[in-house]
């Protein structure tokens, strides 16, 4: 939250204001544009294992400070303590990961093919996954020898702070690695600069394409990673409790505020009757709380807003038609008012309905039912996005059509659809992305300009 040029973060529970602080001025942006150009050629130079070690270093730092780190996460952003634990370990193993992965050097006929840096590299963040989300764009961008300018949420500044002071302190030259706290106009700004060789950004599709409409006249590389509306398809043979299971972990992690969430169930017709039955136990069986406490498995969404708005889009689908199937238990609201979020599982949603065709970034689960999997491959692709599918199936032709079948960056086959391991790509298909997907050493093609040297240096 941006209150003229103060960034202000609150715990989405207590609303406790967790982080206070001035916004980036222009200035402050020349100023760190400037640092960085002078910086990153050096940087570049330095031998590869030095950076390495400096990424060994940011590992170690992040573990020694893990419970600090992850307690800021979930005041920040009201993320369960289990899951701001997790995202902390993710974090130092990304890190160990990018130092014994240094971008590929490889061969193609006579020529060597070398890895260049960009140049500046800005990484524009979202608040959900405050920490891994950055951290997989400024780690691969620091080894590849870029300087990185880092402009983060304006909603979890304060996880921003402590872990860009985290990294000076391994070791990383603070000219080669500024914050850049602020709202969007800080994003804008990095944008439209020409000495900003590359934008990799995470966040709304809205705002992807504004981002995109700013870098491609100057011919600046852009790495886009997107919204979803995700599907899972649940076919006549499936084991039901598993996929009831994995759909109702899926859709309410995070309170369904993560890119990745399950948000649409198409279910074979012969099974709908006992997939829901399933899926309303599971919801009834979340325990909705204060986040930081062990036994919550269901916490706030970020802001009152964000709490109006999915209850008001529950309401707008039951009054265009849908009908409420089940809701989560109700819990009492924080310190600071807010209640925890209620998963919603609706059907019978119109066609071309919006919470069928946009994203709403909440625990709120659409089903429809398919006669045949032609059916069903058709009803997935009906939506604007591409992020992740799931299929919950046993039929070995089934699941070997599934990625044929699914545009998704993501196909998980009797798994959850979050899914995700860190040396494989990560990157939306259609609005979810642009191609440029991240994720093991697939990053680098996003963070590096190839180069063919042909003859031998001596
Ligand atoms: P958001 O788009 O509102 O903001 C993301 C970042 O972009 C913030 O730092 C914001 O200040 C900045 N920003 C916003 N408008 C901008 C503009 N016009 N120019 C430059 N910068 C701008 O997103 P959010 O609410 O922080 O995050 C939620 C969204 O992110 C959801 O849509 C979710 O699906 C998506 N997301 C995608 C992935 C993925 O990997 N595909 C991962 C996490 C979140």
């Amino acid at each position: 939250m941006t209150g003229g040029d103060q960034v202000i973060g609150r715990d989405p529970w207590t609303g406790e204001t967790v982080h206070a602080g001035p916004a980036t001025t222009p200035r402050g942006i020349e100023t760190a544009i400037v640092r960085a150009q002078a910086a990153w050629v050096g940087w570049a130079s330095t031998p590869i294992e030095t950076r390495a070690g400096i990424l060994r270093a940011i590992a170690a730092r992040l573990r020694a400070d893990a419970d600090d780190l992850a307690s800021l996460i979930v005041a920040e952003v009201g993320k369960l303590r289990g899951d701001a634990e997790a995202e902390v370990e993710w974090t130092a193993r990304t890190a160990e990961f990018y130092a014994a992965h240094p971008p590929p050097v490889a061969q193609a006929g006579s020529a060597r093919i070398l890895p260049r840096p960009l140049g500046i590299v800005a990484a524009i963040t979202p608040w959900n996954v405050p920490l891994v989300t950055p951290a997989w764009k400024w780690l691969p961008a620091l080894m590849a020898g870029n300087a990185v300018l880092w402009k983060p949420s304006e909603l979890a500044t304060g996880v921003a702070v402590a872990t860009h002071r985290r990294l000076l302190a391994a070791g990383v030259p603070a000219d080669v690695f500024a914050l850049l706290p602020g709202g969007p106009s800080v994003g804008r700004a990095l944008c439209a600069d020409e000495r900003v060789a590359a934008v990799h950004f995470t966040g709304s599709e809205a705002a992807g394409r504004a981002i995109a409409a700013l870098v491609a006249p100057r011919l600046g590389r852009c790495a886009l990673e997107l919204s979803g509306l995700n599907a899972a398809l649940v076919f006549g043979d499936a084991d039901l409790d598993h996929a009831a299971d994995c759909i109702v972990a899926c859709a309410t992690s995070l309170a369904g505020q993560k890119c990745t969430s399950t948000r649409r169930v198409l279910v074979d017709t012969t099974v709908r009757a006992a997939l829901l039955e399933r899926l309303t136990a599971r919801l009834a069986e979340l325990r909705p709380g204060d986040p930081s406490a062990r036994e919550t498995t269901i916490g706030p969404l970020i802001t009152p807003e964000a709490t109006a708005l999915a209850e008001a889009e529950i309401k707008g689908a039951v009054a265009r038609g849908a009908r409420l199937l089940a809701r989560s238990p109700e819990g009492a609201p924080g310190p600071g008012g807010t209640a925890p979020a209620r998963a919603a599982l609706l059907s019978d949603l119109p066609p071309g309905d919006p919470l069928r065709t946009r994203e709403l970034f909440a625990p709120v689960l659409s089903v429809e039912s398919f006669d045949d999997p032609q059916d069903a491959w058709r009803r997935a692709d009906a939506s604007p996005y591409g992020l992740s599918s799931a299929v919950y199936a046993r039929d070995p032709a089934l699941l070997s059509a599934a990625p044929s079948r699914l545009r998704a960056g993501v196909v998980a086959l009797n798994r959850r659809g979050d899914d995700v391991e860190l040396e494989a790509p990560f990157g939306g298909h259609k609005a979810s992305g642009n191609g440029r997907p991240e994720g093991g050493e697939w990053v680098y093609g996003a963070l590096t300009d190839t180069q063919a040297v042909y003859g031998a240096p001596a």
